[in-house]
């Protein structure tokens, strides 16, 4: 994976999409470790992680001095709890995720896990702790068991087979022409999204990190795809501390914790009964809207106008 990021970078400006595709593989990038040192501070820690308890302080952020993405923005994401990020496209939901596995440093206000500063430990053990699934996963060139072994590179074929099951993928896995050792990507088969998905979930089992960051997909899978998909979650969030950026409402429902983002601003958070019990909250409108449509997508809905 080779990428001249800055004059790609530049280039990519002019056009909203490509940019973040390149964001996404800089992601990818970088979890894999490949530039561990790179703007860590000078006697940065390893980081600790006891419990995984995340808070954002007073956080704010913009990618550009001017526009500011999130404001002031203070919450907990309790150890081994699911916190549900929701709100409309563009509030900021993404750059949160981001900015906790520090692709920026905030502006303003800190990001702590268990009580460190996350500018203060090295990324490589930050980034060690954080198993991230995007919205879109990226596959890359190689096998099928290359890709989930990216999770932790000495993983074992026994670990990486069991974390295929526990991500409903093996059974797809092994019908592949060469199981496990199927080329994925441009010269390989073709993964449908929610064979993609399980792949990446996969991935970040065998990583076994203690906080899971997971940008729900917004894609329309199939109801079986969707099962299993679902399925597959259960099994990687269970004892980690997850931080959901959520589309769809029965994501939303079953989380312990969720924060509502409008503009980057924090304005409403709770569980899904607290936030219900006002029928004027945002989270309550946004229900009503939402619950029309079904399983709705968050990020197609208009911003939500508050009165
Ligand atoms: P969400 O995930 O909630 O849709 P994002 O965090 O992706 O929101 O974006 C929040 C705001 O930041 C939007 O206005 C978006 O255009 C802007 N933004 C996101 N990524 C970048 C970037 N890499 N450079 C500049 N602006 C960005
Ligand atoms: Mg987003």
């Amino acid at each position: 994976l080779t990428l001249a990021y800055d004059p790609a970078r530049r280039l990519a400006r002019m056009q909203v999409g490509m940019e973040r595709a390149l964001v996404n593989a800089r992601m990818i990038y970088e979890l894999l470790d490949l530039q561990p040192q790179q703007g860590d501070t000078s006697g940065a820690a390893e980081a600790r992680i006891t419990t995984g308890e995340v808070r954002f302080n007073n956080v704010s952020f913009g990618y550009v001095p001017e526009t500011p993405v999130l404001q002031e923005l203070s919450f907990v994401a309790q150890a081994g709890k699911m916190t549900a990020i929701v709100g409309a496209s563009g509030a900021g939901k993404s750059t949160l995720v981001a900015l906790l596995q520090r692709f920026y440093d905030v502006g303003q206000g800190s990001i702590t896990i268990d009580g460190q500063d996350i500018s203060k430990v090295t990324k490589k053990s930050l980034r060690g702790s954080i198993a991230y699934v995007s919205q879109a996963p990226y596959l890359f060139e190689g096998t099928i068991r290359d890709n989930i072994r990216y999770g932790r590179l000495s993983a074992t074929d026994a670990e990486i087979e069991q974390a295929a099951k526990q991500a409903a993928a093996d059974e797809f896995i092994r019908q592949q022409p060469e199981g496990y050792d199927t080329p994925v990507g441009e010269n390989g088969v073709t993964l449908s999204g929610g064979q993609r998905q399980r792949v990446s979930i996969a991935r970040a089992i065998v990583r076994n990190a203690p906080i899971l960051l997971l940008d729900e997909a917004t894609s329309a899978l199939d109801n079986e795809a969707e099962a299993r998909v679902q399925e597959a979650l259960t099994h990687v969030m269970e004892g980690r501390t997850t931080i959901v950026i959520a589309h769809r409402l029965s994501t939303v429902v079953n989380a312990d914790h969720i924060i509502v983002l409008e503009e980057g601003r924090l304005v409403e958070e709770g569980s899904h009964a607290a936030l219900m019990a006002d029928p004027h909250s945002v989270y309550a409108r946004f229900h009503r809207v939402q619950g029309k449509k079904g399983l709705g997508l968050v990020d197609d809905a208009k911003p939500i106008q508050t009165p």
